[in-house]
């Protein structure tokens, strides 16, 4: 029998683990375990709910798990969703995806610990990006890259997707004791700070799948793709393809991302190239991931090898007017809203949000305002969200400390009429000229 045990990755198409599992197997248990860590309340939290992980995320997490179950389903299998610690079970193989981050990293070294004790045969495949950074490492000279013109000059082959995995799925079988919850309600999970025009975006393999292709289907608009154009206050149609919580929960695959952006490509005549491309998007992903495997403290200023020790503010004043979309300005209030409300905004508001917070105005520990994204994002992750602060901050990567966006004049070049502002902050929609 057979332990395929999903935390990322939550997808049947491109999934080497779902593979390793079915292989001569008899049984499979496709086992995802509610995790006490994530979703431990912290009573101090300005909302309820878990401490870690906000509403928008959480209800996007679970409307995956429904997701995945129903294609197990469909392929004669189900999620076994648990609480607690499943290394105790008997099983002769356990198959997960490789994951970089410290968390990750300190669980399962105590799981490959635990297998190789009883004997238990264990698949651990890298697929939740399209390089191994192990071999990205190894080709940097054992050091993370510090620039993404050094990533992109030592690249590994990418690895390819390898498909929409097996068409039937051995039975679990009998589930040996083993306790069995069905996904629970936002309720259950004790979020209740419920509001109107919760986020658009829902979760899952099936609608990351369409959405990749919807995005792809304008194969004009994905060969002109250059960020940073591309208007930040477009929110009916978002500027960019809003695939970033996909990728983050491996709803989707970035391999499979990757090679159909490459497919586009192969038929133009002309595309754009790094570091403003589409493809490059997905490459800055890697790079970021690149980076934080191989630093020391990424999400930390002190003790930092690549961070700047710079003398921030430690103001919760200030903290909670920006966080709460209460500093006065309405393009960052506006934009700060759309994060708590969507749990997504567009790239270059979060350079805004985050460039006010630090250097731009508040000199607030950039750490503090990585852990509301933390909460409040949908496709909150690790390496991005700390790679991107560090850079935001002007702490690493990117040192034109003095470039700063104006909190007044950056949006108005793309919202004249202020329909971002009013539709986020409808209080300004009386007062607006
Ligand atoms: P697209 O432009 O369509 O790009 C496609 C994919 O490329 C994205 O889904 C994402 O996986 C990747 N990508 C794009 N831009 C970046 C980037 N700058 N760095 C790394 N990968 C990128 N992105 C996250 O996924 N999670 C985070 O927690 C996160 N935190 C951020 C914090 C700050 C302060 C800033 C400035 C940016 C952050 N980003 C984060 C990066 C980026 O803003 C989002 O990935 C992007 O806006 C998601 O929208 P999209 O899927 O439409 O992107």
């Amino acid at each position: 029998m057979a332990l395929l045990w999903f935390r990322k990755g939550l997808r049947l198409h491109d999934n080497p683990s779902l593979e390793a599992a079915c292989h001569g197997s008899r049984n499979v248990y496709p086992v995802f375990v509610l995790d006490p860590w994530f979703l431990a309340p912290d009573p101090s939290a300005p909302s309820p709910g878990s401490a870690r992980v906000g509403i928008n995320r959480i209800q996007f997490l679970l409307e995956s798990l429904q997701d995945l179950d129903r294609n197990l389903s469909s392929r004669g299998s189900k999620l076994l969703l648990v609480h607690g610690n499943p290394i105790q079970w008997r099983i002769r193989k356990l198959c997960f995806e490789f994951d970089t981050e410290p968390y990750a990293l300190d669980r399962d070294a105590k799981i490959k610990e635990h297998a190789k004790d009883k004997g238990i045969e264990l698949h651990c495949s890298v697929s939740h990006t399209i390089f191994n950074p192990d071999l990205l490492i190894a080709k940097n000279g054992g050091k993370a890259p510090l620039t993404f013109q050094s990533f992109c000059k030592n690249l590994v082959p990418a690895t390819k997707p390898i498909g929409n995995g097996p068409s039937s799925i051995p039975p679990t079988g009998d589930l040996h004791g083993i306790k069995v919850v069905p996904v629970p309600t936002l309720e259950e999970l004790g979020y209740t700070d419920f509001h109107e025009d919760f986020s658009p975006f829902r979760g899952g393999e099936t609608v990351g799948l369409t959405r990749l292709e919807d995005s792809l289907a304008n194969e004009k608009w994905v060969c002109e793709f250059e960020k940073p154009k591309g208007d930040p206050t477009a929110f009916i149609k978002p500027a960019t393809t809003v695939l970033s919580p996909y990728l983050k929960f491996g709803c989707l695959s970035s391999r499979l991302f990757y090679s159909r952006v490459k497919e586009v490509y192969s038929r133009a005549k002309s595309f754009t190239s790094p570091p403003v491309s589409l493809e490059a998007q997905l490459l800055w992903r890697e790079f970021f991931y690149t980076a934080a495997y191989a630093t020391a403290n990424f999400d930390k200023m002190v003790g930092n090898p690549t961070c700047k020790q710079i003398p921030w503010k430690d103001d919760d004043e200030l903290l909670s007017a920006w966080r709460d979309g209460r500093t006065g300005y309405p393009w960052i209030d506006a934009a700060m809203t759309q994060l708590r409300k969507w749990g997504w905004m567009h790239h270059l508001a979060r350079h805004a949000v985050a460039c006010f917070l630090t250097r731009g105005d508040m000199f607030v520990y950039w750490e503090k305002g990585r852990d509301v994204f933390d909460r409040l994002l949908i496709d909150a992750d690790w390496s991005i969200n700390n790679g991107n602060w560090l850079w935001l901050s002007a702490s690493a990567f990117f040192n034109q400390y003095h470039r700063i966006y104006s909190p007044i004049t950056f949006a108005k070049k793309y919202d004249r009429q202020g329909n971002y502002i009013k539709h986020f902050l409808p209080v300004i929609k009386g007062k607006w000229k």
